[in-house]
């Protein structure tokens, strides 16, 4: 698909503006980044590369995009829907810009797009990453947009940029969030509650710690709408593994446990999820 260059995107290295050369973003310092011929920009600075390939790997992806795909997690994808045309709503006109930190393989920003009314459609913004290529070259794939890679830490857009960030099951960075939130806008959480795929980890894990019930933010944000979705969903064995292979840290366990829970046909499980709106305080 084709990149677009958001105004508000900026040099990793320097903050400069980019601008459009050709095949490249550059910035007035002269600090080139190619787009890749799919669609996205590598935008990740040097401070943010631990490893060569970081972040999900290709299979990890590819298991996220299967899963997804099925459309399991459709009710959180209309949650991000129903907060985008909420917020919208109080934006007197003109463009708003969302963003998903942590984008994965895109489904969710993809969704927002494909069934927002057709007059939104050119007035909002998408801009997605992630510090894996793998999954911002699948984002990319799903539909035009400012994709590209990068960490939350060091997020390479210009300050008050951005009107909704989503964090969907991600590892947020809230200075950072701070930074890039426009006045009026709303960080977006969505978190695991307690019951969250309990029948599978009860499968997994000999024992479960009770999760805290409640996340705890820092001053610079207060949560202004909280609302919790649950439902059962049944999977099958295919389904069961490609949700293992997306959320290897939240499945961690011995192999023989992992294989019982492989050995299930089907298994109904429950997910339990707190979608929380966010406003930055004067803090
Ligand atoms: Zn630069």
């Amino acid at each position: 698909m084709t990149f677009v260059l958001h105004q508000a995107l900026c040099c990793p290295i320097d903050a400069a503006p980019l601008v459009i050369d050709e095949l490249s973003l550059v910035c007035e310092h002269g600090h080139r980044f190619d787009v890749a011929r799919q669609g996205y920009v590598n935008l990740l600075g040097p401070k943010d590369k631990r490893s060569k390939d970081p972040g999900d790997s290709k299979e990890m992806v590819s298991a996220r995009a299967a899963f997804l795909n099925a459309d399991f997690y459709r009710p959180l994808a209309d949650a991000c829907l129903d907060v985008t045309l909420g917020y919208y709503s109080t934006v007197a006109d003109g463009r708003i810009t969302l963003m998903d930190a942590g984008c994965g393989d895109g489904y969710y920003l993809h969704h927002v797009q494909e069934n927002l009314p057709k007059d939104l459609r050119n007035r909002i913004s998408l801009v997605g990453f992630d510090i894996s290529k793998w999954a911002v070259q699948q984002s990319a794939r799903r539909c035009d947009g400012t994709w590209f890679v990068g960490s939350n830490r060091h997020i390479p857009m210009t300050d008050a940029s951005v009107d909704l960030v989503f964090d969907m099951f991600g590892f947020p960075d809230y200075s950072s969030f701070r930074r890039i939130l426009a006045p009026q806008g709303r960080l977006v959480r969505v978190t695991p509650g307690d019951r969250h795929l309990i029948q599978l980890r009860e499968i997994i894990y000999p024992n479960i710690k009770p999760r805290s019930e409640r996340t705890q933010y820092p001053e610079t944000f207060k949560v202004v709408s909280e609302k919790r979705i649950t439902y059962e969903m049944i999977l099958g064995s295919e389904d069961l593994k490609y949700l293992m292979l997306m959320t290897p840290h939240m499945f961690r366990s011995t192999p023989e446990r992992r294989q019982q829970a492989l050995n299930h046909d089907e298994l109904s499980l429950t997910v339990d999820v707190v979608v929380e709106e966010l406003i930055a305080t004067t803090a």
